[in-house]
């Protein structure tokens, strides 16, 4: 006959309830049972367990250092994602007032650009008047209004020339409404286009 863990004397088998973790037997009346609840523990079809208090504690202690593994690992990478946000911003990359000014100024710079393909590329060696003349002659307007046109600086981007294609030619406008008189006269040709 099994002894009771708890009041170390022998258990009749009708009052023993053991813990489904350590195995130990007891009287279900030293383990704190009602009568019901030792009825529901000893029934063959159970659904529900029985751990003893030991047990118990040493479940619940269980799932604490899980939970507590968990969040420690959570901690440490949102730690070392605020440690690389910091790194990144004091690595000199924080924007002063200058850097913005700078940055807008240099974007407002380039909505006076525009960008030309398929522009015949002059014979011989580069002739930025003569490709400067051929983007003009793509817009048919007068003399006076062209005038303001006339770009304050063109290029062809890219250094290399070759014979079978023409390189883009980038036309910088003096404003951004010489830009729009632009647009607003080119006559699109099948081969080049702004
Ligand atoms: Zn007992
Ligand atoms: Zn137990």
């Amino acid at each position: 006959m099994p002894t009771c863990v708890v009041c170390s004397k022998n258990v009749k088998d009708n009052k023993l309830i053991t813990c489904d973790i350590c195995k130990n037997p007891a009287h279900a009346i030293c383990y704190g049972l009602s009568r019901q609840e030792m009825d529901c523990l000893r029934s063959k079809n159970r659904k529900i367990r029985y751990f003893c208090t030991d047990c118990n504690i040493m479940e619940v202690i269980g799932g604490l250092k899980n939970e507590v593994e968990e969040l420690k690992e959570k901690f440490s990478s949102m730690h070392s994602m605020i440690q690389g946000s910091t790194a990144s911003s004091t690595n000199g990359k924080t924007l002063s007032e200058d850097d913005i000014i700078k940055e807008v100024e240099d974007r407002l710079r380039r909505t006076n650009n525009i960008v030309v393909s398929n522009l015949p590329e002059s014979e011989g060696p580069d002739n930025i008047d003569e490709d400067i003349s051929k983007f003009l002659n793509l817009l048919p307007i007068k003399d006076e209004i062209k005038n303001e046109i006339i770009p304050e600086k063109c290029y062809r981007i890219g250094k290399v020339k070759s014979d079978d294609k023409q390189r883009l030619f980038l036309v910088k406008c003096r404003s951004p409404s010489a830009v729009l008189d632009v647009l607003r006269n080119y006559k699109p040709t099948k081969s080049i286009y702004i």
